[in-house]
């Protein structure tokens, strides 16, 4: 983590093993984030200093107050997309997380939140929804942080691996992280902290060890994870059954709207393609036209 131009690093070597060393940045190594590896060397009265740094395996960015990208963290192997039983959550707003997911290549996984919520009014729209995301192999987790079930089965997918969790306010991550990190406190302050200051987002995120060992990266500028800066093409990449037919259009200009000989509208007709995942498609495309964040 960040202290202007110090960080917070951890041992993986003894005696440095789980303690925190605040350390010097060798100049030129550029900006650091949360989940960085690097290596360091201890001071001999106190702190450290950081001498090199890793390749990022992944990262996870966002954009700084002039609208360009920062990354905010690094080497993440899971995004955990939330989502609730109740109210049940929109398609679109599914598909702009996973394509987002996607686009970073970090794989996403599908929690569905407030299992104990689910009754006969809303089952059967519900299991029509996720079908679609088993079909095209997403995982889906099945949570209840009222109950707790599930939880064993979350802990377990999660296993020693950095994951992020990303979603809609009110689906319950919150609740979520607080059952997955007893004690820790951090997520509900930072939460009532953006309250306060309106849409002002803290983005310094921070790096959390799970009793059970897996680590969780969190601030609320990650849960916001969206849409930022997404081309056209990487959009149509993020829909990973279209994978498959980009590049075959009749045209090279293919828009996949009403185009002849368009591959995409193709797959859509034989069924490879599901219809709600099109429109999503379409609308996602519609709100970048409009430079809408979500
Ligand atoms: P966040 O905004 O995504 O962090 O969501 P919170 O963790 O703050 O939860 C929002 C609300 O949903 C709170 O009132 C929680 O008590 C409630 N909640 C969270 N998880 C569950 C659940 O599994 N079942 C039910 N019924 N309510 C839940
Ligand atoms: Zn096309």
């Amino acid at each position: 983590s960040h202290f202007g131009t110090q960080v917070e690093v951890e041992g993986t070597q003894p005696p440095f093993v789980g303690v925190s060393t605040r350390c010097n940045l060798r100049a030129n190594l550029g900006q650091l984030v949360t989940g960085d590896k690097v290596i360091w060397r201890p001071k001999q009265q106190a702190g450290g200093v950081v001498v090199a740094t890793t390749d990022r395996q992944t990262s996870l960015s966002r954009p700084d107050m002039h609208g360009r990208l920062k990354p905010v963290a690094a080497n993440i192997d899971h995004i955990v997309i939330v989502i609730a039983a109740e109210p049940v959550a929109h398609a679109n707003l599914i598909d702009r997380y996973l394509v987002a997911a996607e686009t970073v290549g970090i794989p996403p996984v599908i929690l569905l939140n407030k299992c104990d919520l689910i009754n006969d009014s809303n089952r059967e729209q519900l299991n029509a929804l996720l079908e679609t995301y088993e079909q095209l192999d997403y995982r889906i987790i099945r949570t209840s942080t009222k109950d707790q079930a599930g939880m064993e089965s979350l802990f377990q997918f999660l296993g020693d691996k950095t994951s992020v969790f990303v979603g809609q306010s009110g689906v319950g991550k919150s609740s979520l992280i607080g059952t997955l990190l007893p004690g820790i406190e951090i997520s509900v302050g930072e939460l009532s902290q953006k309250r306060k200051k309106g849409t002002h987002t803290t983005t310094t995120a921070r790096l959390f060890h799970m009793p059970k060992g897996g680590d969780l990266i969190d601030s609320p500028g990650i849960r916001e994870f969206g849409l930022w800066h997404i081309s056209e093409d990487e959009l149509l990449n993020g829909f990973i059954e279209f994978r498959p037919h980009i590049g075959y259009c009749r045209f090279r200009d293919c828009a996949h709207e009403k185009e002849p000989g368009c591959a995409i509208l193709e797959a859509l007709e034989k069924g490879e393609i599901s219809e709600h995942r099109f429109q999503s498609y379409l609308r996602i495309k519609q709100s970048i036209r409009e430079n809408q964040a979500f």
